[in-house]
């Protein structure tokens, strides 16, 4: 079977009469009363009216939605969905020192359930590709990774997970409990098995593997140098967090001598094939450093709100050329799967100072597709033209939240309450019908949620 094609989904569809169809290409095109075709998982035709061959397309009705590109989510991890409303009232060190306990406890269940439930989140907000680092991989509890790749091919999303680790345990100075750290060999051979069986690098893919060292005061310089080797010579993308907080400059500076950032140049961790998540202590020159060298910046405004870390310098990574894309990062520090209003909430907080020099609402929506895109090294999707995968996000703009918005419907997704996507199509293939997904039953996704984090929070008490 080609690629995108699913049984019992049809091989042409027509989306007609979009309220506008927003195509995020370079020359920033919308059209008004816009169709899309999808052919066989691809996009075959943008325009106004009818495309050649217009018979023998299924149709979807457009009429009162903006069509986007798929939304890509840049940063996540999954497993903590399980784990949201914890540690409330900490920063960064204090909050993961609260709750590496509680995840030292992860299993497959656990990794299932709250992959399940983030990713069904993420679709229902438009979200048509998202990462995930998951770097918790406790000693004896195999099949982590497997769980989460098995729920975004359930749900039906575009996968990007990274093989996360940690190999700095507090007995060597790290932050980690010494129980939830693992040898810096095992990582490196793990990493490579899970990228020689998982990682398809095909135009198209569903599933891409990056490597990600934890953090600066998780991993080790050795882990971080030979993580940047293994990529490079299997050609997959490197990841990691990075500049996030105060706390984390004041341990690089004592334990290495440098700035984080700084740290991860001296360790040849910054080009065109890596993304930061965080980067919120930059300097002028680091912002200048990131741009140079085509780095990527996973932008999660919420989550650094919610631990007190700062506001990341999103305009100014912009303005300066860099890939910026957003992540929801989560969800025990946002809490929510919602990239829609993550698009917002960048957008709100790049104004905080001054008007002047923040992000408008067609910026905020450009980095939350095309931006993340650029972050997974993917020219494939995060926009809507001929030739691209047809990753397609329908949002309804004719309900109560968007009466008044008529000036601009399209900015009114970003300005007005962010709503759930109307339908949603991943590689030509239906994921979300007027607001329901259909790849599986949101009640019993939930279902399952509340009862393994009931079990998590009840072991945790007992
Ligand atoms: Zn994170």
């Amino acid at each position: 079977m080609a690629p995108g094609r699913v049984a019992g989904q049809p091989r042409r569809v027509l989306v007609h009469d979009c309220e506008a169809v927003v195509a995020m290409d370079e020359a920033g095109i919308e059209l008004s009363g816009g169709s899309i075709l999808i052919e066989d998982g691809r996009i075959a035709w943008v325009g106004v009216g009818e495309p050649p061959a217009a018979e023998a397309v299924d149709r979807v009705d457009g009429r009162g939605a903006v069509a986007l590109p798929g939304l890509v989510n840049a940063h996540h991890h999954l497993y903590q969905v399980l784990t949201r409303v914890r540690a409330m009232d900490q920063g960064l060190f204090g909050w993961l020192t609260e709750l590496y306990p509680v995840w030292a406890g992860i299993d497959v269940e656990w990794e299932r359930a709250a992959a399940r439930v983030g990713l069904a989140e993420l679709a229902l907000s438009g979200c048509t590709t998202t990462t995930d680092h998951h770097y918790v991989f406790p000693p004896g509890v195999p099949g982590l990774l497997e769980a989460e790749v098995e729920a975004a091919a359930e749900i039906g999303l575009r996968f990007h997970p990274c093989r996360g680790s940690m190999d700095l345990g507090r007995s060597k100075g790290g932050l980690p409990p010494d129980s939830i750290v693992q040898g810096t060999d095992d990582v490196l051979a793990e990493t490579e098995a899970a990228i020689r069986r998982f990682h398809d690098p095909e135009p198209g893919s569903m599933l891409r593997i990056a490597v990600a060292p934890c953090s600066p005061f998780s991993a080790t310089e050795r882990l971080m140098t030979e993580s940047a080797e293994l990529a490079r010579r299997l050609g997959v993308r490197l990841h990691t967090h990075i500049a996030e907080t105060k706390d984390e400059e004041a341990f690089c500076l004592e334990r290495f001598g440098r700035r984080p950032l700084e740290l991860l140049d001296h360790l040849g961790y910054l080009g065109p094939d890596v993304w930061l998540a965080h980067c919120v202590h930059l300097s002028e020159r680091d912002i200048a450093r990131v741009a140079e060298t085509s780095t990527g910046v996973a932008w999660c405004p919420t989550s650094n709100l919610r631990l007190g870390s700062g506001i990341a310098p999103g305009p100014a990574l912009l303005a300066a050329g860099a890939p910026v894309g957003l992540g929801v990062d989560g969800s025990a520090s946002n809490d929510a799967g919602d990239l829609l209003a993550e698009a917002r909430q960048a957008m709100l907080v790049s104004r905080v100072e001054a008007i002047e020099g923040g992000i408008g609402a067609l910026e905020a929506l450009r980095v939350a597709t095309r931006g993340g895109a650029a972050c997974l090294g993917r020219d494939d999707i995060g926009s809507l033209e001929v030739g691209k995968r047809a990753d397609i996000a329908l949002f309804d703009v004719d309900g109560l939240a968007f009466a008044g918005a008529e000036a601009d419907p399209v900015a009114a997704l970003v300005f007005c309450a962010p709503e759930r996507v109307r339908d949603l199509f991943v590689d030509g293939r239906r994921v979300v019908e007027a607001g329901r997904l259909v790849t599986a039953y949101e009640e019993a996704i939930a279902g399952e949620g509340h009862r393994v984090a009931r079990r998590i929070l009840e072991r945790a008490e007992g």
